[in-house]
């Protein structure tokens, strides 16, 4: 983990560690993997150091993906993650909206290019960042995947974005799907208030919906899970969110392979 990319030095770090997730994760079942490129934009790889790495990290993050995938002989598809993590996880530190544009833009034709079946906008939760992040996806031509966050509204009802409690939910949705996604994803959101993020994205969208969680939270330097969201309460959610349509399920920070096992045996 790094203060100024998150997760994005692991590929350059720990290339191994991070093949052997991809693998740990479909020995387990899973039908999708997604690249470490979360924190990867030239923007958050040059404070780290590493800007003139940027190229080589990102082809190699794929590149582990499809190792992991042609060693298992399964068929599996690769997602590449793009999110919107500003620079040292601090909104004040993003770049001119032109700079970000292209950043973001740099960093979908290389993942398209390096061989990803798709892109997966991670933690898309605001007007301005996301439909940034939309456009560079949607410009390779591959199909994208919105990924949309949130958590309860802490003063009253209602959801807002994960991050930002002033954000009323409604407004990142009704930005950023008239755009054009092939999958909405509700994901890095509490078990909880999924039920009724599904409700909000049906309201504005006929298409597939997925819902990966997350059951944990970073407190440096580690991770802090929650011990009562196991394997089988997982399935336990999903086959609610399942009648109600959802039709991708998975995990996304504190869940394990033995979550997305669990989940392969009851949908797989
Ligand atoms: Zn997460």
């Amino acid at each position: 983990m790094s203060r100024s990319a998150w997760s994005g030095l692991a590929v350059h770090s720990h290339p191994d560690v991070v093949r052997a997730v991809h693998e740990d994760y479909i020995t387990a079942g899973a039908e999708v993997i997604i690249t470490n490129t979360f924190g990867t934009t030239r923007f958050l790889l040059e404070p780290a150091g590493l800007g003139r790495e940027f190229e080589t990290i990102n082809r190699n993050a794929v590149q582990l993906a499809i190792q992991a995938r042609d060693a298992s002989g399964r068929d599996v598809a690769i997602a590449g993650s793009i999110s919107n993590l500003p620079p040292g996880m601090n909104a004040a530190n993003y770049p001119d909206p032109d700079l970000e544009l292209a950043g973001l833009r740099e960093l979908a034709a290389i993942l398209a290019d390096s061989g990803v079946d798709l892109i997966a906008l991670e933690m898309m939760q605001d007007t301005r960042h996301a439909t940034r992040a939309m456009e560079a996806a949607l410009e390779t031509g591959l199909p994208v995947w919105l990924g949309v966050s949130c958590k309860q509204r802490v003063d009253g009802d209602g959801l807002v974005s994960f991050d930002l409690p002033n954000m009323d939910f409604a407004r990142p949705l009704d930005a950023l799907i008239p755009m054009g996604p092939s999958v909405v994803n509700i994901m890095h959101s509490d078990i909880d208030v999924t039920p009724q993020a599904i409700t909000m994205v049906r309201e504005r969208w006929p298409g597939p919906i997925g819902v990966y969680p997350e059951v944990g939270e970073f407190a440096s330097p580690n991770w802090s899970f929650d011990a009562d969201a196991t394997p089988d309460r997982l399935v336990e959610h999903a086959r609610g969110w399942a009648k109600r349509g959802v039709v991708l399920v998975g995990g996304c920070c504190g869940t394990t392979p033995a979550h997305i096992a669990a989940l392969a045996k009851e949908f797989g």
